[in-house]
């Protein structure tokens, strides 16, 4: 009944795909120990194969010149996915931590 995989316990919501609902997904933490390990946290969905990016990490230059802000749209080109960015943290001299929210469908009327 139970998955074997152990889940973090501050993580009590099962990650379900916003894209095609699935909840057969694999989850990737953001990594911390170095700039080798994974900088984004996301999942991948299993039915669909599509990434759902819940953490991004982004340069200071690269934020600036896809200005991004909080409240705009984050657009994922790789897999034509679009979503809102909730939070931005600067974190360490020159990085920028994006959190996203998916926005499934394909519904512009509210961008700036
Ligand atoms: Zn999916």
């Amino acid at each position: 009944m139970q998955p074997a995989k152990p889940v973090p316990k501050d993580d009590k919501q099962a990650h379900v795909c916003p894209w095609c609902g699935a909840s057969n997904t694999d989850y990737v933490q953001r990594g911390y120990t170095g700039p080798t390990d994974e900088s984004d946290q996301y999942f991948t969905c299993n039915s669909c194969h599509k990434v759902t990016y819940q953490l991004i990490s982004r340069t200071t230059r690269q934020t600036r010149l896809g200005r991004y802000r909080v409240g705009g749209i984050f657009k994922d080109s790789k897999h034509q996915t679009k979503y809102r960015i909730t939070r931005m943290l600067k974190v360490g001299f020159d990085e920028y931590l994006l959190h996203l929210k998916p926005i499934p469908g394909d519904d512009d009327s509210d961008s700036a």
